[in-house]
């Protein structure tokens, strides 16, 4: 057998339709309750990658039995008229979810209006409480790549204690998030940036690495241990033998013969992420129906005791 054929293609697609499936099992016993968990999307401006991933959005909440609202705003849109449309969804008892499609156009204060969201209806986990609640351990809404992520790991891995895992990236919605709740999945947790020294020695001695840079396959065999299991974030289009073409930051095929199990790009970490929306917004159903529902469900990642 030959080592690559011993590596394990970790499949987002199959992954995100189970998540999916639990999702749409929920959602429809709460409609048994009197319940219909809405997401709201509001997209401000055309960009033409947000107006897919609003698209794709959409249609995931309807498959799942989740009711999607869109608001679709002009990119001239003020600030003041976001905030007061954003109060109105805060307000809004039918609203569950509230999801402010990024990048908002450089006129607005994207942390203005992502603070403005209410905690509870915060899908993507942004909000400054939420943060906090992450790093403390509480049960919170968590940000939906990472959440996804660490699904991927616990499916392909099972038990994660103990292992020394390397996220390279630091960002607030994917490298940051990602260490806590590794850290709150009892591993050993490296964080490496743009300034790090000794990347590559640092991601050498890693059980695990999650790759979310946004650099074509920055990570090659080289940086890999023989065995790491791979969680490659990075969306990135390049052009190759005139065509245009989504690679990772791993290069994927040098990794192949090192590893033990990896995401591609396309169909690893993407469909996952859009999965967690649906579970978040099904989460924060729960959070705001709490009286009629006994246990209120958020990120099985989170484990309040630990120490
Ligand atoms: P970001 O630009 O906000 O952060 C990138 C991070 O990488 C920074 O912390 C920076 O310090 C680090 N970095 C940059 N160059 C580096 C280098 N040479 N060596 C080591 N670290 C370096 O990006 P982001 O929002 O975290 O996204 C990262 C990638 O993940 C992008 O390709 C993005 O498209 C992708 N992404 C995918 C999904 C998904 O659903 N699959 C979701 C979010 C982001």
């Amino acid at each position: 057998m030959s080592t690559q054929s011993r590596v394990k293609l970790i499949d987002g697609k199959a992954a995100a339709a189970r998540v999916l499936a639990e999702v749409s099992s929920e959602v429809s016993q709460l409609h048994g309750l009197g319940i219909q968990p809405a997401l709201a999307v509001v997209l401000v401006g055309s960009d033409p990658a947000s107006q897919v991933y609003v698209r794709n959005k959409v249609m995931r909440a309807e498959e799942t039995g989740i009711r999607s609202i869109e608001h679709r705003l002009p990119a001239d849109t003020a600030e003041t008229a976001l905030l007061e449309l954003i109060e109105r969804l805060n307000a809004d008892p039918e609203v569950n979810g509230i999801l402010v499609q990024l990048p908002l156009p450089l006129h607005i204060d994207e942390h203005r209006v992502l603070q403005a969201i209410d905690p509870l209806k915060d899908v993507d986990g942004f909000h400054a409480e939420n943060v906090g609640g992450l790093s403390q351990g509480r049960e919170v809404l968590t940000p939906c790549t990472p959440a996804g992520c660490l699904r991927l790991l616990q499916d392909s891995y099972g038990e994660l204690a103990g292992k020394h895992a390397v996220v390279i990236g630091r960002s607030n919605i994917v490298g940051k998030p990602m260490a806590a709740l590794l850290l709150q999945a009892h591993c050993s947790v490296t964080v490496v940036h743009s300034r790090s020294s000794n990347l590559r020695e640092l991601c050498r001695q890693a059980d695990i690495v999650v790759a979310a840079v946004g650099r074509p396959r920055l990570v090659d065999a080289n940086w890999l241990k023989p065995g790491a299991v791979v969680i490659d974030v990075g969306i990135n289009r390049i052009e190759q033998d005139g065509r245009s073409r989504l690679v990772g930051d791993v290069d994927f095929d040098s990794a192949l013969g090192v590893v033990s199990a990896i995401t591609p790009v396309p169909g690893g970490v993407g469909p996952m992420t859009i999965a967690y929306l649906m579970k978040n917004t099904l989460a924060a159903a729960r959070l705001q129906h709490r009286t009629l529902i006994s246990q209120p469900q958020l990120s099985e990642a989170s484990c309040p005791s630990i120490s």
